[in-house]
């Protein structure tokens, strides 16, 4: 018997939960349900965060989170459950599978089976965001090397296990040499310890072009949380309907499943909203929990009463579908379907246990990391690169020199172009005046010069080499 933690959520959540515990109970999941309650209420109560302290210690106790969509109230203030449940229970992976049910469901793409493993707790979901000046505020892209470890490594691991061929890497690492760069790096690091699977990297524009419009030759898919985001949305629409999907949220303690979609709100209450999407999580959770078998009579029972036509209302198609049912309905036929397979769509077969364990993150020997300059964010009103630069140069010392000025990432002195836009955010690069390094006190005196002469610093970044390496990005265009 596993104890498991479940929330009803909001809008359409109590009944597709219901519909799917329902399901669970009838397959003998030998599970015990603890619910508590989470999302508008508990928000609308004053609590920001959509939960309180007592189901915390209830969801870190039973360690699997069964969990309903939630509606996030509109106005400021409120702190996403979601992104705040994968944080603090390090819920590094996130597991969304996308497979066709054609002829079944309507889809552009029959043959599609893609799975996409999404980084799910840095990257620019690190919510570090400032305003630096009138015109410009910043959100920090944050990339670890074992948030890249972990999900990779994930990604590999998954695929192995589960019987597939093919991890395909999505970076934009020809812009973000460092972030990105990272993630690929440590890609090509990880791929490179599973010869056994096929491995590929594609820039995400084009990646994610190709995922559109021919997701069938894609398998496993890892990339970065915002890009994961996205994607895995328009690879779930791509099978037919967001409203099927489910997932997972893996962390090394604690798992949390749920459907895809929001709480549907409009139609809450009606008896008509698709309770697949929070089965398919339920299956997962089941998977992973090792009740291996109820988990694949549920999913055959599933694709069964797909493949006979029973259709809740948001896939029901004349011609394709025969019968029209409500939610319950729905779960109905699904139960009586329990012990059967389909007979045209694939029968699910699952491994014994979907459960991946990971060799705990090793932090490696520090590289040597040398001070090599200093970029000052400078706000000035001004538009006129030459005359900052040269209220910059006062301030210069006889071994640190300014060294270049960029605005939004493109150089503008010396040497700028005057077609280039400035906006009052500038980045000015100062490094010694020879080859070498500059120390923490040279910046300290860099920043006092410039208080002293009128000049708003907004933020300064450390310029590193990491064993002799550059470790930061040129301006556009030097
Ligand atoms: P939504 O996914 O709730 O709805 C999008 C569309 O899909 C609507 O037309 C809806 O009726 C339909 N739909 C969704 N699920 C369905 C189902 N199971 N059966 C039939 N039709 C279904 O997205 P939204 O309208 O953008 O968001 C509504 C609320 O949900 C918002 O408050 C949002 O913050 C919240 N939300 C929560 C989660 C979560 O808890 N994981 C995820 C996304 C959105």
């Amino acid at each position: 018997m596993t104890k498991i933690t479940i929330a009803k959520g909001d809008g359409i959540g109590p009944e597709i939960m219901d519909a799917t515990l329902d399901i669970l109970m009838a397959a003998g999941a030998d599970i015990e349900t603890e619910e508590i309650e989470v999302g508008e209420k508990v928000y609308l109560s004053g609590n920001t965060s959509g939960i309180a302290k007592a189901s915390w210690d209830i969801i870190r106790r039973n360690k699997i989170f069964l969990k309903a969509p939630i509606t996030t109230p509109q106005g400021g203030g409120y702190k996403s459950l979601n992104v705040s449940t994968r944080k603090f229970l390090g819920l590094f992976a996130n597991i969304r599978p996308c497979k066709s049910l054609h002829p079944f469901v309507a889809t552009k793409h029959p043959n599609m089976d893609v799975v996409i493993v999404r980084e799910n707790e840095e990257d620019l979901y690190a919510g570090i965001e400032h305003q630096q000046t009138d015109e410009v505020v910043q959100c920090l892209k944050l990339i670890s090397r074992p948030g890249c470890e972990k999900i990779i490594r994930y990604a590999f691991e998954y695929a192995r296990q589960q019987g597939r061929k093919k991890v395909t890497c999505f970076t934009k690492d020809n812009i973000m040499k460092q972030t990105d760069g990272l993630f690929h790096k440590v890609f090509n690091e990880i791929a490179a310890e599973y010869p056994d699977i096929e491995n590929e990297h594609w820039i995400i524009d084009i990646g994610a072009a190709m995922l559109a419009d021919t997701p069938e030759v894609f398998d496993v898919v890892v990339t970065a949380n915002l890009y994961g985001d996205v994607l895995s949305d328009v690879a779930a629409q791509l099978t037919g309907s967001v409203g099927l999907g489910g997932s997972a949220n893996i962390g090394e303690e604690c798992s949390m499943f749920e459907a895809i979609h929001g709480s549907a709100p409009k139609i809450a209450g009606q008896n008509i909203a698709n309770p697949s999407g929070l089965l398919q999580a339920a299956v997962m959770m089941l998977h992973h929990i090792g009740q291996t078998e109820v988990a694949e009579t549920i999913q055959n029972a599933w694709l069964k009463t797909i493949e006979d036509g029973v259709h809740t209302a948001d896939v029901f198609k004349e011609g394709v579908s025969k019968v029209k049912v409500g939610t319950r309905g729905f779960a109905q036929a699904v139960i009586s379907n329990l012990g059967q397979k389909p007979a045209a769509l694939k029968a699910a077969s699952f491994e014994k246990n979907a459960r991946v364990n990971l060799p705990k993150y090793q932090r490696r020997s520090p590289a040597r990391k040398e001070l090599v300059g200093v970029d000052m964010f400078v706000h000035w009103n001004g538009f006129d690169p030459d005359e900052l630069a040269s209220i910059l140069q006062k301030i210069e010392k006889p071994n640190v020199k300014l060294n270049m000025i960029t605005n939004r990432g493109i150089k503008v002195f010396p040497e700028g172009f005057k077609e280039t836009f400035c906006t009052d955010h500038w980045r000015c690069r100062f490094k010694p005046s020879e080859e070498g390094l500059i120390s923490k006190n040279d910046i300290i005196e860099l920043l006092s010069k410039a208080d002293s002469n009128g000049i708003d610093v907004i933020k300064t970044e450390n310029l590193y080499a990491f064993d002799g390496t550059p470790a930061f990005s040129l301006g556009q265009g030097q």
